[in-house]
């Protein structure tokens, strides 16, 4: 049975019909106005009736950038789109008036399954999945689920809180995960580093045109070996190996997988953040370690994931 998948996100709509083995037949994309929730709404009806027209779906899975209810029909919250307590399942179901199933889940969640199902962490049964964009994002599998909580919103571990009295969040508290490992962070590293000791800066100053510092142009001076952005990755890579200690001692996973922009400075993030997962890992010598890799399904991800799971149906999604 082949599904569609619809990751949704600020300023654009990506969605796919994808097969069983997660492979993507079809694709196409929209952009949307992110100030009017109408017009998403409108727009994800669009994509579904132009894939549709060509094949024959059997489920529909949305991928949502915020809170999903347990019962994967409403988004509860939405930072960057007008949705609250949107009714997201009904509003697209009463725009294509089929009775094909749809599913809501959470963008993180989906990418995470995607990766679990045909992605790096196919090989395992217990999995944490980071998203390192902008923000930090999560997902969670654990004895082959995914772990959606009592009330749909589990595994936001980028509102753990890893510094009493840090940095303010986006979430309104302080100290949260996110605010240290992300790409905001290390760009807000990178400003103050410059404002500091602006001749140490001046390669990635370049790089990004002249004007504020860019994530793009760290990672580039990084491989480039500019002193500075190798250490500010360091930086990035040893709060997200110390944080991922954390996790692991609450859920003990076999990998630990990194997505999102900040994947492409490779090793120059991935060792650091190993060497620091490990140096904070308890007992450690006495136990398996997780492995920590980067994602293998790309921008992707979101629409495999949720077609999938939609595919799968919504309570009983077992890999
Ligand atoms: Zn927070």
């Amino acid at each position: 049975m082949h599904a569609i998948g619809v990751d949704i996100g600020g300023t654009k709509i990506a969605a796919g019909v994808v097969d069983g083995e997660g492979r993507i037949l079809a694709q196409i994309r929209r952009d949307t106005d992110a100030s009017d929730a109408d017009s998403v709404d409108a727009g994800v009806v669009e994509v579904v009736r132009e894939l549709s027209a060509a094949y024959e779906v059997g489920a529909i899975g949305l991928a949502a950038p915020g809170f999903v209810s347990s019962d994967q029909s409403t988004v509860l919250l939405c930072p960057n789109l007008p949705w609250r307590d949107h009714p997201l399942r009904e509003r697209v179901a009463a725009g294509l008036g089929t009775g094909v199933p749809i599913v809501v889940e959470n963008d993180a969640n989906a990418a995470g399954w995607a990766e679990f199902r045909f992605g790096v962490g196919r090989d395992v049964e217990d999995m944490l999945l980071l998203t390192i964009g902008t923000g930090l994002g999560g997902a969670l599998v654990v004895g082959g689920r995914l772990v959606r909580g009592a009330y749909g919103v589990a595994a936001e571990v980028g509102h753990m809180r890893v510094v009493p009295d840090g940095h303010l969040c986006g979430c309104g508290l302080h100290g949260c995960w996110e605010q240290y490992a992300s790409g905001r962070a290390l760009v807000r590293s990178a400003r103050t580093a410059a404002a500091n000791l602006p001749e140490s800066a001046v390669r990635m100053i370049e790089l990004s045109g002249g004007g504020k510092i860019k994530g793009p142009a760290i990672t580039t001076a990084a491989q480039e070996g500019d002193p500075l952005a190798v250490s500010l990755l360091a930086e990035l890579g040893r709060w997200i190996g110390e944080g991922s200690a954390s996790v692991a001692a609450l859920l003990d996973p076999a990998l630990v997988v990194i997505g999102g922009g900040v994947g492409a400075a490779g090793d120059l993030l991935l060792e650091p953040t190993r060497a620091a997962f490990l140096g904070a890992l308890s007992a450690r010598g006495f136990r398996p370690e997780a492995r920590i890799e980067l994602a293998a399904m790309g921008n992707d991800a979101g629409i495999v994931g949720a077609a999938d799971l939609a595919r799968l149906g919504p309570q009983d999604a077992v890999g």
